[in-house]
C-alpha cells in the first residue's frame, strides 16, 4: 500500500484535467496529476480527435490564458498551425486548431513539469476517500498496487465525474427527461490520400454535401504544416448507393472529414454509436466493438467509392472510443440552454463560453435537426458566463469539478463540452483549488474576487476586450481575403472575395 500526502490532486489530465494541474501548480500548490493512460490529453489524443474547436465566437478570441499557451507552444514547436479561420463556421464552430496528436502529448507533459507538478500514469481510479462530507483523497490502482494518495482538494476531471459519484455527490446521468446521451464515436484517420482530388471532387459535387468550408491560418506558423486546411460532411450519392448495395456498416447517413497537419491524412468523426454509457463498462466494451465494425466497413467504402481513396489505408484509430456526454454532476448552479442561447452574465464568471449548442443526434443517422430527436446545432447570440458555482458541487467539500462534467443540463454541456472552453474552465478549477489548498479554506468559500483576479493574472479573459476584438477581426479579415484572392475557386459556399459575406 502506497500512501501519499499532496495539496492538490488532479484526477484525470484530460485537455481540462493537464491545464488544471499547471494552473494549481502555478499558485504554488504540491500538486499531483494522475491518469489512466501513459500520456497526456484525454480524448484529444486517446480518443484521436481532429482538430480542436474554436477559442472564438465569430473572430474575437474569448478563451486565451493557459489554454492559449499552450497553443502557443504547439505553434513554436512546429506542431500546429494555430486556430484556422473557417470560412463558414456551420458544424464545425469559428475557427478549428489543427493539431500534432502526438507532439500535444510531449507539450501537455512539459508545461505540466514546468509548474512543478509530479504525474502518475497507469493508475486507475479506485474510489474517492472521505472524511465526512469532506473528499479527503482518491484511491488509485495500477501496478504497484493499491495507492492512497490524499490531498486537501482535488479536482475531478475523469470527464465522467467519477470521483464526485465516489464521493456520493448528485449528478444527472444525460439529459434529465431521459437519460440519453450524445452518440459516442470511434475516430480514425486513412493516410496515403489524394487530397488534392478529394478537395476537387468536393469543390465539383457542391449538392453531395450537407456543409463544407475552407479553414484559413491567421498567423505565422511553420512551413512543414502549409496545406489547404479544409472540412466537409457529406458524400450522401456515394453513402446512400453503398447502403443501399449492403456494402457499408454507418451509424450515420454521411461521412464528415477533415484533413490534417500531416500530408495525405484525412481524419473521420463518422461512425457513430448510440446509446453508449461511459459509465458502464459493459456498455462501453460493446461501443469499441460497434465502433471498430463501422471503421472496418467505412475503409473499404472509402477505397472503392470515393476519389482520393484509392491507394489509402487505414493508419490511426483512437486508443478508445470518444464518449462525448456522461454524467453532470450537479453544483451550486446548473448552466441552462437559455444562459448560453441568450448570452448571460453572472458575477461570479470564471470563463466565457462560446461555441453553438452541438449535439450530435442521440437516436438515429440523420445529422442536425429536431433535437428532440436528431441532433442539433443551435446558434448562440453572444458568448455567455459560465459561474464558478457550476464547478462547485452541491454538499460535497474539498472537490472542485472540471471539463465536461460541471454543473450544467445537457444541452447546456452541448456548447461548453468542446477542448478550449474544458480547458479554461481546467485553468479555473486548478487555480481555485490550489488557493483554497495553501489558504486552508473550502473551494465553495473561496473568495471569487481573489480567484478571478488570479485568473486574470495569468492570461485568462473574463470579459470582453473591445479593442482586442478590433484586431482580431481585422487580422482574421485580412488572411480570408487573401485566401479567396489565392484561390477564387474554393469549396467554402455562398462567398465571394469578401469573407464578411459568410454565414454566421
Ligand atoms: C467523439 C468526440 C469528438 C469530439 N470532437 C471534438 C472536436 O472536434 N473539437 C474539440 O475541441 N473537442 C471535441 N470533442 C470534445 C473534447 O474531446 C472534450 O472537450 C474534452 O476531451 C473533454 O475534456 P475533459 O478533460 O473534460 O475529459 P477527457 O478528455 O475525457 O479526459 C479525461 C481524462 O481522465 C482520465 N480518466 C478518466 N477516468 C479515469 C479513471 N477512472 N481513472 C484514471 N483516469 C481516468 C482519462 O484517461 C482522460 O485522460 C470531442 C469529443 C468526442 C468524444
Amino acid at each position: 500500500m502506497i500512501n501519499k500526502e499532496y495539496d492538490v490532486i488532479v484526477m484525470g489530465g484530460g485537455p481540462s484535467g493537464f491545464i488544471a494541474a499547471i494552473a494549481a501548480g502555478r499558485t504554488g500548490a504540491r500538486t499531483l496529476l494522475v491518469d489512466k493512460n501513459g500520456f497526456l490529453g484525454g480524448a484529444a489524443t486517446s480518443a484521436a480527435l481532429g482538430p480542436i474547436s474554436p477559442f472564438h465566437i465569430r473572430d474575437e478570441q474569448v478563451v486565451k490564458g493557459i489554454p492559449q499557451q499552450f497553443m502557443d507552444r504547439m505553434v513554436a514547436y512546429g506542431a500546429s498551425p494555430g486556430h484556422c479561420k473557417v470560412l463558414d463556421p456551420y458544424g464545425s464552430g469559428a475557427y478549428l486548431g489543427f493539431f500534432d496528436r502526438e507532439r500535444y502529448k510531449y507539450i501537455a507533459y512539459e508545461m505540466v513539469r514546468e509548474a512543478g507538478v509530479e504525474v502518475l500514469f497507469h493508475s486507475v481510479y479506485s474510489g474517492t476517500i472521505m472524511e465526512g462530507d469532506r473528499v479527503a483523497g482518491v484511491k488509485v490502482v495500477n501496478k504497484s498496487g493499491e495507492n492512497v494518495l490524499k490531498a486537501k482538494v482535488v479536482v475531478d476531471a475523469t470527464g465522467d465525474g467519477d470521483v464526485a459519484s465516489g464521493a456520493g455527490a448528485e449528478f444527472v446521468l444525460g439529459r434529465a427527461k431521459d437519460r440519453k446521451m450524445q452518440p459516442s464515436t470511434l475516430m480514425f484517420e486513412m493516410s496515403n490520400v489524394d487530397t488534392d482530388k478529394l478537395y476537387q471532387y468536393i469543390l465539383d459535387n457542391p449538392e453531395d454535401f450537407e456543409w463544407k468550408s475552407d479553414a484559413v491560418p491567421v498567423r505565422e506558423y511553420s512551413d512543414r504544416l502549409v496545406s489547404k486546411y479544409f472540412v466537409a460532411q457529406g458524400f450522401k450519392r456515394f453513402v446512400k448507393t453503398a447502403i443501399e448495395n449492403g456494402e457499408l456498416y454507418i451509424g450515420r447517413d454521411s461521412i464528415l472529414l477533415l484533413n490534417s497537419v500531416h500530408p495525405g491524412v484525412i481524419h473521420f468523426n463518422s461512425t457513430r454509436v448510440i446509446n453508449v454509457d461511459g459509465t458502464d463498462a459493459d456498455s462501453r466494451t460493446a461501443g469499441e466493438i460497434e465502433g471498430r465494425k463501422q471503421v472496418e466497413s467505412i475503409v473499404k467504402f472509402m477505397n472503392k467509392y470515393v476519389p482520393g481513396f484509392e491507394q489509402a489505408f487505414l493508419s490511426t484509430t483512437g486508443n478508445e472510443i470518444g464518449v462525448r456526454e456522461s454524467r453532470h454532476i450537479v453544483g451550486n448552479y446548473v448552466l441552462q440552454a437559455d444562459d448560453v442561447i441568450e448570452g448571460r452574465r453572472f458575477d461570479d464568471v470564471i470563463t466565457r463560453g462560446y461555441f453553438p449548442i452541438d449535439v450530435h443526434n442521440m437516436a438515429g443517422k440523420a445529422g442536425y435537426g429536431d433535437p428532440e430527436s436528431a441532433g442539433a446545432w443551435i446558434d448562440i447570440k453572444d458568448s455567455y458566463d459560465i459561474p464558478y458555482r457550476c464547478l462547485v458541487p452541491v454538499k460535497v467539500d474539498g472537490l472542485v469539478m472540471a471539463g465536461r462534467c460541471i454543473s450544467a443540463t445537457s444541452e447546456a454541456h452541448g456548447s461548453f463540452r468542446t477542448q478550449g472552453s474544458v480547458m479554461a474552465i481546467g485553468q479555473a478549477a486548478g487555480t481555485a483549488a490550489g488557493l483554497s489548498a495553501m489558504k486552508g479554506t473550502q473551494p465553495r468559500e473561496l473568495d471569487i474576487k481573489q480567484l478571478q483576479d488570479e485568473l486574470l493574472r495569468n492570461g485568462a479573459s473574463l470579459r470582453r476586450d473591445p479593442q482586442a476584438v478590433e484586431q482580431e477581426t481585422e487580422n482574421a479579415q485580412k488572411h480570408a481575403a487573401a485566401f479567396l484572392k489565392a484561390n477564387p475557386r474554393h469549396i467554402t459556399p455562398n462567398i465571394g472575395s469578401d469573407s464578411s459575406a459568410v454565414r454566421k
